[in-house]
């Protein structure tokens, strides 16, 4: 058996420490899960969590450049803490969800913002404003042995570096032992799938040759720089 042409090449991360890669399957993300991100996009902060996917090959490894993408003219960054599955399920209790995780990383949940609302108002889809190349930049995995189970520490944002996003994970709404009991309620979480695990305050514009970084504390950082046009 051949395929009828070359198939796409599987998406994966590195791994801090090791020369084995993370097979990404899918990207899920959750949106407004910190309640001043909240109040800044002028939501309501009693809606349950939204999740949302991205397709698995928007994902950059460790950055580099990505394009300004087509079809937008507010492109925006999201900082975000990202886990990193090692193993799924439906209907995971919020208590045994820790023993899923193979680790974490810091990703940008990049986001063309003026088709957000446009989409919101009409009851449309987000694949537009959530879902196109090169939306999921991701650092290198660092394995739940070295960092331990996260449930608190500083996520940061730069751009150009001066501090755009600046909180503490234990101040997401939904924590990530819960966000992984809410997902699988909807779908079977398998080995590879990675969470986007929204983003705080401070979310903005970024334009040709803009530097983004993203750290945390306990897992290796993240550095991309917006290029030229996609084309
Ligand atoms: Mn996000």
């Amino acid at each position: 058996m051949s395929y009828v042409f070359t198939p796409a090449p599987q998406a994966q991360l590195d791994v801090t420490g090791s020369q084995d890669k993370f097979p990404v399957r899918r990207v899920y993300c959750i949106g407004k899960n910190y309640l001043a991100h909240i109040h800044e996009m002028g939501s309501d902060e009693r809606d349950p969590p939204v999740i949302f996917q991205k397709p698995a090959d928007a994902v950059v490894p460790n950055g580099g450049e990505i394009a300004y993408p087509i079809f937008t003219k507010n492109y925006h960054y999201e900082g975000e803490l990202v886990v990193a599955l090692k193993s799924g399920g439906y209907n995971i209790a919020v208590e045994d969800a820790a023993s899923h995780i193979y680790g974490y990383a810091v990703g940008l949940d990049m986001t063309r913002r003026d088709h957000q609302a446009a989409a919101m108002a009409k009851g449309m889809p987000w694949e537009v404003t959530k879902a196109f190349d090169q939306s999921a930049p991701i650092g290198p995995v660092t394995p739940v042995e070295t960092s331990g189970v996260l449930e608190g520490g500083r996520l940061t944002l730069k751009v150009n570096g001066e501090v755009k996003q600046d909180a503490d994970i234990s101040l997401m709404i939904w924590k990530v032992a819960e966000i992984i009991a809410k997902i699988s309620e909807q779908h079977r979480l398998m080995p590879g799938d990675i969470i986007m695990t929204g983003t705080p305050a401070g979310v903005g514009a970024v334009t040709s040759g803009d530097v983004l970084e993203v750290a945390m504390e306990g897992v290796q950082p993240l550095r991309v720089t917006i290029g030229g046009p996609a084309a």
